[in-house]
């Protein structure tokens, strides 16, 4: 078959799993050998009736999401997608997201999991980073997506196809997901994905998906056949899920968190996924109607949990995981009620690593710590954040973490490698962990961060990011961005500002800055502080502690405030 995008072209930009580690991954069958579709056909010829899917306005089996997907990649191959073509994705949780996905993973292409929040900044530069040749958009969002597909097409070197979910019958100048491969026959379609399968290297990458980031703008990161499924199945059987459980996830399933602990965790043990977008009055009562065992709940809906909507939910559901922040008592009491609730907690990252609650982990370790880490080969050190030793046994330090379906490097980003990982190949996650000891086994608490991002909701936003994109305003001088606590999202983005004038921009100002710059509104700070400098710390740098400090004494004074009036 002949390919304009193969895994030569990226070389040099792809950092391979060092020979030794690979080969111990594939003798404890942590890394497979079978392309990522394949996986999905497997389950299908072992849970061929059972209902694999669940949406508000649709319902897959096992054969219909297989057989619908199988057709799905003749098309997308008949439309001169070649194996290893990225596809941008900007799709929320629906059916038709599902079918393109796993469409795409059966042609060899690679999804690369943007969101539909993403504007220009973002997918301007990571589709050229990537070299997509597809893009994937819903319609019928606030935002027209189908016309900003159009627009990022433009002088586009590779990009030449646009897809869509959602678009009505007969939309101009695009493929829609719901009619791709409706007259191709079964047979036609399988043998199609099986010509691919065959020249599918477990090493191809599968996937791409994008960190938060440490510095500048999100990097991307490979994620290959070998171990990307096996990261799902890996957590399925950590939480001991079964064909019988039925799984809802209700944050955007395209994040690895979405994909890893949702969609193929379900599919590997040929569990029901219950997909829903994340408005909680609707996404609760279909996870009521379709009898709920299994929920993931990030930060974003802790406080939804709380309420009597919730409560339908409670007569089905066995475990619940939470993840994102830190678990208030009254919170974990809510689905944890030491009988036939059972809760414990989630960290994980789309660089790889998971941890989770053991089932039979004490409730006090369930209840304040992320658990254990999913996978037997899975390696976890906590270093000294400015050295390379590991601390005391129960001491703070960063985490750092290894494993077989932990990434061994960025795409294309030697630089950022040569600092993000340790000499023996540790991911430095920029997070702060101690181990707890419970039972003889060691759980991992986590501390606080010392990367500088904001996690709005689960959404990370990187303060280095958006520092630069504020000061392109001839009005700004300088920039600071702070998270600042939120109870409903748990951090939101505060900037501190230095004007180059006495004028101090507004709110609305800010915003058509940030607009007219193409950055995603999740991005946006919310609150701005004018000073006449920033603070420094004693080597020179911004001093981001007495921010995140003022900001929390002026949020005190104002709820102060609030409570004196009311
Ligand atoms: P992402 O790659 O977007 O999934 O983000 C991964 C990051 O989210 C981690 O490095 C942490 O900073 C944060 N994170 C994930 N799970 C948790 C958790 N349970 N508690 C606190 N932070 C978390």
């Amino acid at each position: 078959m002949e390919t304009h995008a193969t895994a030569s072209d990226w070389n040099g930009r792809l950092v391979p799993y060092p020979a030794e580690r690979a080969k111990r991954y594939r003798a404890t069958g942590e890394w497979s050998d079978l392309p990522t579709g394949a996986r999905l056909h497997e389950a299908a010829l072992l849970h061929g009736d059972r209902t694999a899917l669940i949406t508000d306005d649709t319902t897959l089996t096992y054969r219909e999401l297989d057989e619908r997907t199988d057709r799905i990649a003749a098309a997308l191959g008949a439309l001169g997608l070649r194996r290893l073509d990225p596809v941008i994705f900007q799709v929320t949780n629906r059916a038709t997201t599902v079918l393109a996905w796993y469409g795409c993973l059966k042609a060899g292409l690679v999804p690369v999991a943007t969101l539909a929040q993403h504007r220009m900044h973002e997918i301007g530069d990571i589709s050229r980073k990537v070299g997509a040749a597809a893009h994937l958009v819903e319609a019928g969002l606030g935002f027209d997506l189908l016309e900003f597909a159009r627009e990022v097409a433009q002088g586009h070197p590779t990009l030449r196809t646009i897809l869509t979910v959602e678009a009505p019958a007969g939309t101009r100048g695009v493929h829609r997901i719901e009619d791709l491969g409706a007259g191709i026959r079964a047979t036609e379609a399988r043998a199609f994905v099986e010509s691919v399968e065959a020249l599918t290297d477990p090493q191809d990458v599968a996937v791409f998906q994008l960190s938060g980031g440490t510095t500048g703008v999100p990097k991307v990161i490979p994620r290959i056949h070998a171990e990307y499924w096996n990261n799902g199945l890996l957590y399925a059987r950590a939480l001991g899920w079964d064909r019988d459980t039925r799984v809802a996830h209700l944050i955007p399933v395209i994040h690895n968190a979405g994909i890893s602990c949702a969609l193929h965790a379900a599919h590997s043990v040929g569990a029901t996924l219950v997909l829903s977008n994340p408005e909680h009055v609707a996404a609760f009562a279909l996870m009521a109607r379709s009898a709920v065992t299994d929920v993931l709940i990030g930060h974003g809906h802790y406080q939804a949990i709380k309420t009597a909507d919730f409560d339908p939910v409670l007569r089905t559901l066995r475990r619940t995981v939470l993840s994102g922040a830190k678990v208030p008592a009254d919170l974990f009491r809510r689905v944890d009620d030491g009988d036939r609730h059972w809760a414990g907690q989630m960290f994980g990252m789309s660089e790889g690593m998971f941890m989770v609650s053991p089932a039979d982990s004490p409730e006090i370790m369930r209840a304040t710590t992320v658990g254990t880490p999913i996978a037997p080969s899975d390696e976890v050190r906590i270093l000294d954040p400015v050295g390379a030793d590991d601390v005391l046994t129960g001491a703070v330090g960063e985490l750092c973490c290894r494993g077989p379906y932990t990434i061994p490097g960025y795409f294309d980003a030697p630089e950022h490698n040569a600092t993000a990982f340790t000499s023996d190949g540790f991911y430095r996650t920029g997070d702060l962990a101690a181990i707890r000891t419970a039972g003889g086994r060691g759980h991992i608490s986590i501390e606080g961060r010392i990367k500088d991002l904001i996690n709005r909701g689960g959404e990370k936003v990187n303060a280095e990011e958006v520092e630069l994109l504020l000061m392109r305003h001839p009005g700004i001088a300088a920039a600071a961005v702070v998270a600042m606590p939120d109870e409903r999202l748990g951090e939101r983005a505060c900037a501190y500002l230095v004007s180059t004038s006495d004028v101090e921009l507004t709110m609305l100002q800010i915003q058509q800055h940030m607009d007219a710059l193409g950055v995603a509104k999740f991005k946006w700070p919310e609150r701005l502080v004018w000073v006449p400098a920033l603070p420094q710390t004693n080597v020179g740098k911004v001093n981001k502690k007495s921010l995140r400090a003022d900001v929390q004494a002026r949020l005190d004074a104002e709820s102060m405030l609030e409570g004196a009036e009311s």
